[in-house]
């Protein structure tokens, strides 16, 4: 973390999980454990059905809630889609887009996920941008090549000006909730990668004010470690983030 220069951001992925009563119920739990925690953002991104819920049950404390993605139409035949525009409607201002769940089983490429993340920036909306190598990847020694390769595509056409509202998670595939974390010492060259790639990209500035998360299997035990490093500037948690105990954990690391 380097919080003189750059928001630490601890956001949670619900996935398929919570129905509404659910993440009132969390919501509820978890509200006074993290209140006054105000050295990091804390988002809980739900799924669509839940995301009113959430909101009613977080009003008034310091957390958000955001969404698990976003299509690029603002209307029309896309079955089984939401807009940009109905989230904002909804008052959501925070979306996940290009989860490696999303890229895995449903088909989402570079190509889908800068559309979406394009649609999401043009609504006002504050994204967090999901990328990472696959195990075969690392393995072949072609981790920076890959996350490199995934940055400029996915931010195609992101102005600058615009980089203030994007957040990249770097979660290497291998790590997504299967228990294997990516040693701090990794996370911390692969966020490091990213950053110079945003460096290139956007020039130092920009690159050096924007938030970069680690994620894959962060949890109470090891986060304290992953965030202590200077390029990891806060977590993309999934399992965890089910846990109100093990979620508020992570924040505390976070202070
Ligand atoms: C995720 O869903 O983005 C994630 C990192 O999941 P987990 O923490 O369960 O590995």
């Amino acid at each position: 973390m380097n919080n003189a220069k750059r928001r630490t951001v601890i956001a949670g992925n619900w996935k398929m999980n919570f129905t509404p009563a659910e993440a009132t119920a969390f919501i509820n739990e978890i509200k006074p454990m993290v209140a006054g925690k105000d050295n990091c953002d804390i988002i809980f991104c739900a799924p669509y059905v839940t995301i009113a819920a959430a909101q009613a049950a977080a009003e008034g404390s310091n957390i958000k809630i955001g969404a698990e993605n976003v299509h690029f139409a603002e209307s029309g035949a896309y079955t089984g889609e939401v807009s940009a525009k109905m989230l904002t409607a909804c008052g959501v201002e925070y979306v996940i887009i290009g989860h490696s769940e999303r890229r895995q089983y449903f088909g989402e490429t570079d190509e889908t996920v800068n559309k979406r993340t394009l649609a999401a920036l043009a609504a006002g909306m504050k994204v967090i941008l999901c990328l990472g190598e696959v195990k075969e990847q690392r393995l072949a020694g072609i981790t920076r090549e890959i996350v490199s390769m995934q940055t400029k595509l996915d931010l195609a056409g992101v102005s600058a000006e615009d980089m203030k509202n994007i957040i990249i998670a770097y979660e290497p595939v291998w790590a997504i909730g299967t228990g294997l974390t990516a040693t701090p010492e990794q996370a911390e060259e692969t966020c490091g990668q990213i950053r110079e790639v945003l460096v290139e990209l956007y020039g130092k500035d920009v690159a050096e004010a924007t938030t970069i998360q680690y994620g894959g299997s962060m949890n109470d035990k090891n986060a304290a470690e992953l965030l202590s490093k200077p390029n990891v500037d806060g977590g993309l948690i999934g399992g965890a983030s089910l846990v109100a105990s093990k979620f508020t954990a992570i924040v505390d690391a976070a202070q």
